[in-house]
């Protein structure tokens, strides 16, 4: 029986709710989950267009439903499977359905102007390939790989294949046949730029029609578009960002998850923050699909299971036998003793003059967009810091302005004056890109130099072309933080330079080490990958860094033994699981004592549960970072080594967990970093 349907509904300025209306007798026959229907809503003139997403029987005392009005799509646009798999999100991430259906559906979903329903042309035929198949051809290693996860078949595979080794041949590979059993795959990709060069490579090999993107830059019209026609099965391969777990992609058969280490893959804000790998281990238990994830550098977590579960995969030796870049670490400390106090080492200098007189090309990675990372007070020492965040505002050259990375907040630099003893001998200290920019400029006047990093995104397209003109050879000496660090396949690339090494180190957070190699790693597999081998100098001012000796031995295994071991000595994951709580106030006062009641309670339900020892809670203390857009922060860091069970149980006492108004409290589970 289907008394009462509970309909998703928005509602201009408080976003999308659920509301419980009464089954006409008419349509119980044919209402189903997912279906678009129109209601009657409060005491407007006009239906709203809602979506059927569960049935009761039974309401609260009190309520008196409305009547559904009509039925406007026959053909329901999410199924219950679907629904399943962001309830899963709703309660692993700890918020609610709506929050996830928000992220999830398209906004033009709930569009006014609602077109009559239409029979989808249903195209069920196994997608023809033709002769393309043939053009796959794997090089010995990579067909040892492929044929080993074919043979084992494991749920999730994981492939570490060094920089350059060619995974994209194995994924697409796989991809074929899954499509000729006639399934559907999912690829994705950690960021946009990556996601459509994948996409041009795969057009060129499976042809056009059967592909679609889904990315936070694509149009909500065209995600409505490939929605109905992923729902009528006309997608075979869905490429896309993160969000796009969330596309209802039918017959799922495989999905890929490439750079699998990249934090890109987590939402951190707003809510849900899901981690779209999680969610697709999810999503192919559910449809009984294959997930294969791919990196140079796997998440320490995955390359773990992986071990434990039999499924890790290697990938030695780089495509085409090209070899692996020669790696020299430069102490700074050296350089300054020998009357060297320029950003560039000798060595580095020297080898851009031979490499780019060659017609070689070059790349300096420093990992902080900006001109420097503080500015100090010479006479009383006061650092300028954002006044609502507590953390330096650092200074931008084009712009003679500070700005506070955190909250974009920015302050005219010409008149700018010590806030302590209004003197105006401000400086500089440290190094961003900019900083680099301009110095290379200075170092190398006749060279082409340009800078790629975050702030060349705020124009359109700019950093596709810097991208362009770089494989085009239009450039000498490319400029940039991480964002070069990833994807980039040029062949003419033959030195890499690190200007500051140690800047990917000293985070005050447990996963720096895994991201400072990773970055490192990611950076150095950029030179060499043509005919000429490759030259990488790291810069550093800590030669002895252990972690910076993994990175020049590209030697993952090491890192990863080195790693685990402190991560294990600190119960830090894969020996636990996270889950983080941060409340925040503009009061400290409240802030913190909101914390302390909490960390109480907490550790008191733990210990009545007999769970203190296998859930181990730190704090409350102030967040690394504790204040943000004028909100002091506080933060619980709980450490769940008893899995799905413990999960449960922190999840329960969450939801126990009631505040004033003037209080926030977010959770974070699985967090990236604990900033
Ligand atoms: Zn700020
Ligand atoms: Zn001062």
């Amino acid at each position: 029986m289907k008394k009462y349907a509970s309909v998703l509904v928005d509602i201009n300025k408080l976003g999308t709710k659920t509301f419980s209306y009464l089954v006409p007798e008419k349509m119980k026959e044919n209402l189903k989950i997912g279906q678009a229907v129109s209601i009657p809503f409060g005491r407007r003139k006009e239906n709203l267009k809602a979506y059927i997403v569960g049935f009761t029987n039974y309401l609260e005392e009190g309520i008196k439903p409305k009547e559904i009005d009509e039925i406007l799509e026959l053909e329901p646009l999410f199924s219950l499977e679907y629904l399943n798999l962001l309830e899963w999100v709703a309660n692993y991430y700890c918020c609610d359905l709506q929050t996830v259906l928000n992220t999830a559906l398209p906004q033009k979903f709930f569009e006014k102007n609602v077109k009559k329903y239409r029979a989808p042309r249903i195209k069920n035929e196994v997608f023809n390939t033709g002769k393309k198949e043939e053009n796959i051809i794997l090089s010995p290693a990579q067909e040892e790989v492929y044929n080993q996860i074919k043979r084992i078949g494991a749920k999730t595979s994981l492939i570490h294949g060094i920089t350059g080794s060619g995974k994209t041949e194995i994924y697409f590979k796989l991809i074929q046949d899954t499509i000729n059993e006639g399934k559907n795959v999912i690829f994705l990709a950690p960021e946009i730029a990556l996601v459509s060069q994948l996409t041009m490579r795969s057009i060129e090999r499976f042809g056009k029609e059967s592909i679609a993107i889904w990315h936070s830059s694509i149009t909500e019209a065209q995600k409505y578009e490939t929605w109905k026609k992923l729902k009528n099965n006309e997608i075979k391969i869905l490429f896309g960002a993160r969000s796009a777990v969330f596309a209802p992609i039918q017959n799922l058969g495989l999905i890929i998850i490439d750079e699998e280490h990249d934090s890109g893959y987590k939402q951190t804000m707003p809510n849900p923050r899901y981690n779209a790998k999680d969610v697709a281990k999810k999503l192919c238990e559910l449809y009984d699909a294959k997930l294969v994830l791919g990196s140079a550098t796997p998440s320490i977590e995955s390359y773990y299971e992986a071990i434990n579960t039999n499924s890790l995969f290697k990938l030695k030796e780089r495509y085409n036998k090209a070899s692996l870049a020669d790696i020299s670490i430069i102490d700074m400390k050296t350089e300054r003793a020998e009357k060297n106090y320029s950003l560039f080492s000798k060595t580095l200098i020297q080898k851009t003059k031979e490499e780019v007189e060659k017609g070689r090309q070059v790349i300096y990675l420093i990992n902080r967009r900006g001109y420097s990372s503080y500015t100090q007070c010479m006479e009383c020492g006061e650092v300028i810091e954002c006044k609502k965040c507590a953390i330096p505002m650092i200074y931008h050259s084009q712009t003679n302005s500070y700005k506070c990375h955190w909250c974009s907040c920015e302050i005219e630099a010409s008149n700018l004056r010590c806030p302590k003893c209004n003197s105006s001998a401000l400086e500089h200290f440290g190094t961003g890109s900019q900083k680099v920019e301009i110095k290379a400029k200075e170092m190398f006047p006749s060279y082409r130099i340009e800078r790629l990093d975050s702030d060349s995104l705020s124009k359109k397209n700019e950093h596709i072309e810097i991208l362009k003109r770089f494989q085009n050879k239009e450039i000498d000496i490319l400029i940039g933080t991480q964002m070069i660090a990833k994807g980039l396949d040029n062949k003419n690339v033959t030195l890499v330079g690190v200007i500051n090494a140690d800047l990917s180190f000293n985070l005050p957070d447990y996963r720096s080490s895994e991201r400072g190699f990773s970055i490192l790693t990611q950076v150095a597999g950029r030179a060499g990958r043509g005919e000429n081998k490759g030259k990488v100098i790291f810069q550093t001012y800590s030669p002895q860094n252990l972690f910076l000796q993994n990175a020049q031995n590209q030697d993952y295994e090491t890192f990863f033994e080195n790693e685990t071991k402190t991560r294990e000595m600190f119960d830090y994951p894969p020996y636990s699981k996270i889950i983080r709580l941060i409340l925040s106030s503009k009061s400290e006062f409240k802030a913190q004592k909101a914390s302390s009641e909490i960390e109480l309670y907490l550790s008191e339900y733990l210990k009545k549960l007999s769970l203190d020892e296998t859930i181990l809670v730190l704090g409350p203390s102030p967040c690394v970072i504790n204040k943000i857009r004028d909100e002091f922060r506080y933060n619980i860091i709980i450490k769940n080594k008893i899995s799905t069970m413990g999960h449960r149980t922190i999840l329960r006492f969450i939801k126990s967990i009631k505040l004033p108004k003037d209080i926030k409290l977010a959770v974070d589970i699985d967090p990236n970093d604990i900033l």
